[in-house]
């Protein structure tokens, strides 16, 4: 099937007084119409910072540096704030972190999907509104009386279900979800994750899942781009990744998985996460990685691309994603 979205070297930075923070520095990666791509990666990783950027939601002193975001073939770096107003929710929305806390109390959920539609300039009569909130709350497991109460008569997971179908009551074709479940309980988190999974099949849309629960994000999609330090480490299928991880980092998260798929975090792997300010040379991941070389010190590796479309940034790898042999790393040429 066809690419909805294509980034292509996507830079977004913070300007601060100590310099700029490279928090999104030149990821590219292609979303087929319908998928399910998994973003996932340590707090600072970028990951977030590339939600708000595929929605034109950068703040100030964050600002996108350069690149191309083509939602269907339109570039939305270029868009000006009205153009993008009407695209977020109808073409790309965004589940943000946190967002069942930032329902607003004093509001009836009716009125608070309803506000949504009416923020991205939806033509709709009032009779339509209602019925197309009776439908998202349907289509995200509630009961329709749920559209009459206030958020604080639901629950997690229900208000859970209300941020997904606030995303999706203009039919996106593209959904953001940021750590979508990060606040509820395992079985509660695995009954959102399979509702967001069965709307986005119904809509035909496609879903980028943000998150640092590897375990979680495997039973939910089916392509992985590991982020470290604001770039792509690995991506690939989940079967591609986890039969034969190449990028140390990513080997490494796969080892700190649980067996018996159990909750696996990120904050198993040893040594912190890179300091985006006074980012390492080289390869970002040196100070931590086991298999790090005099090479890694010194350049930044590349991205490998394979012919199926897996890639790498690794210097353990050539541009086709081929091991190099152990002699010729070192020479740092
Ligand atoms: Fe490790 Fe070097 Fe590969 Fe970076 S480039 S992940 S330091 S081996
Ligand atoms: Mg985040």
């Amino acid at each position: 099937s066809q690419d909805i979205l294509q980034v292509i070297d996507l830079r977004v930075y913070y300007h601060t007084a100590r310099g700029p923070v490279k928090a999104v520095d030149g990821v590219s990666f292609n979303l087929q119409a319908g998928s399910r791509l998994g973003l996932v990666g340590e707090s600072g990783s970028g990951k977030s910072t590339m939600a708000l950027a595929l929605m034109r939601l950068i703040k100030p002193p964050g600002r996108i540096e350069g690149g191309q975001i083509l939602l269907n073939g339109v570039d939305l770096a270029r868009l000006s704030e009205e153009e993008m107003r009407h695209i977020r929710l109808s073409e790309i929305s965004m589940i943000p972190q946190g967002a069942m806390n930032s329902l607003n109390p004093v509001v009836r959920i009716r009125q608070q999907i309803i506000d949504g539609m009416l923020a991205h300039g939806v033509q709709m009569t009032r009779r339509e509104m209602d019925a197309r909130v009776a439908q998202v709350l349907e289509w995200v497991d509630l009961e329709p009386d749920v559209a009459n109460m206030y958020p604080h008569e639901l629950s997690g997971g229900m208000k859970q279900r209300v941020c997904i179908a606030i995303a999706i009551s203009l039919r996106p074709k593209v959904i953001i979800a940021d750590e979508p479940t990060s606040a509820l309980d395992v079985v509660i988190q695995r009954q959102v994750m399979e509702t967001l999974t069965r709307v986005q099949e119904e809509l035909g849309a496609a879903v980028i899942l943000i998150g640092h629960d590897i375990g979680l994000m495997v039973q939910s999609v089916e392509r992985l781009a590991v982020m470290y330090g604001g770039k792509i480490a690995e991506m690939g299928t989940i079967r591609e990744l986890f039969q034969t991880p190449r990028h140390p980092y990513t080997r490494l998260l796969i080892q700190s998985l649980p067996r018996l798929g159990k909750k696996g975090q990120l904050q198993g792997i040893p040594g912190l996460a890179p300091s985006l300010l006074n980012a390492p040379t080289g390869c970002l991941f040196h100070p931590r990685c086991p298999e790090a070389m005099e090479i890694c010190r010194q350049q930044t590796p590349a991205l490998s691309r394979e012919p199926s479309g897996r890639v790498v940034a690794c210097h353990l790898y050539d541009a086709s994603g081929m091991p190099v042999p152990a002699a010729s790393q070192e020479g740092g040429n």
